[in-house]
């Protein structure tokens, strides 16, 4: 069994990209409504990471319940020529987060959730991937797990994770078994998955007598139990039989940071 290290290669790339910053001008805005406690440690993060490669945060944290000032901010932030791209940090509380997302310039659109990038994902057409979908496909690259022909069963249909990943993976050429929580035997599908992908958000939801020997385990939950961050896998009693399997924490996590700059830096180059 090999253990994916997502934070190993995330540090690989955060050195890459540092030197692609040095000859561009990039500048990132975060925009918080309210003060969720996980939103709070999710940008932390966001502002770490993209600091440390060289990148210029402007964070702006709304105390407000009007949903005109966000909008206000977003029109700014959309027309100001200095700033790279937008990140709208979920939820923003009393208020119609797809609406505002939705309003983001979508060449400046960092989680790739603006409907014109889910479009061109959709018609195979180059686009801003959603950061989870970009860090897993690039894993499974970095370790040259074959993608092309395999059997890959996503549990999960977020709008976030499953779904577009269901996508970007098919345009890769994989045949994708998409389920969800109405899902007639699981089992009978994971079993036969080259690759499993689990984006629930459960403890223990994937079992050892649910996988094939030498599985890829890609674990994106993230739970805490007993204040412990554990995955969606039972990740003691499946890792034998896997071939390659992520950790949880240090798995899909820290890439989804590290695609944001990557999608930055995709930006700057672009625009
Ligand atoms: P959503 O709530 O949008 O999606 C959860 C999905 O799980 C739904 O499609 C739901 O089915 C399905 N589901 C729930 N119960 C079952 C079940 N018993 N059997 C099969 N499917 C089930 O969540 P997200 O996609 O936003 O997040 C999923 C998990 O990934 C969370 O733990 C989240 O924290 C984590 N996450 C991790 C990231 C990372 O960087 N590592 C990034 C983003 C998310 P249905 O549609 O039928 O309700």
């Amino acid at each position: 069994m090999i253990l994916i290290d997502g934070k190993k290669y995330r540090d690989e790339l955060l050195e890459e990209y540092k030197k692609k910053v040095e000859d561009l001008s990039i500048s990132l805005a975060i925009i918080q409504v309210g003060n969720n406690e996980a939103s709070n440690l999710y940008i932390t993060n966001k502002i770490k990471y993209s600091s440390q490669v060289g990148i210029n945060v402007e964070y702006f944290n709304l105390d407000t319940e009007d949903e005109k000032e966000v909008e206000e901010l977003i029109n700014q932030l959309n027309e100001n020529d200095n700033i790279t791209g937008i990140i709208l940090q979920s939820p923003t509380p009393n208020m119609n987060y797809d609406r505002l997302a939705e309003m983001i310039d979508s060449k400046k659109d960092v989680d790739g959730f603006t409907k014109e990038n889910i479009y061109k994902l959709y018609m195979k057409e180059e686009a801003i991937i959603p950061c989870t979908v970009k860090g897993i496909i690039k894993l499974l690259d970095h370790y040259n797990i074959p993608i092309s022909g395999s059997n890959i069963c996503i549990i999960g249909r977020g709008n976030i994770v499953g779904k577009p990943l269901a996508l970007a993976l098919t345009n890769r050429d994989a045949t994708v078994t998409l389920c969800h929580s109405k899902t007639k035997k699981l089992k009978d599908i994971t079993k036969k998955a080259d690759i499993i992908i689990s984006a629930v958000g459960k403890p223990n939801m994937i079992t050892e007598d649910m996988v094939k020997k030498d599985f890829v385990g890609i674990d994106v939950g993230i739970n805490k139990v007993n204040g412990k961050t554990v995955g969606d896998f039972d990740f003691e009693n499946i890792k034998d039989k896997a071939s390659y399997i992520t950790p949880v924490p240090g798995g899909v996590g820290p890439m989804t940071i590290a695609m944001i700059i990557d999608n930055l830096i995709e930006m700057a180059e672009k625009n």
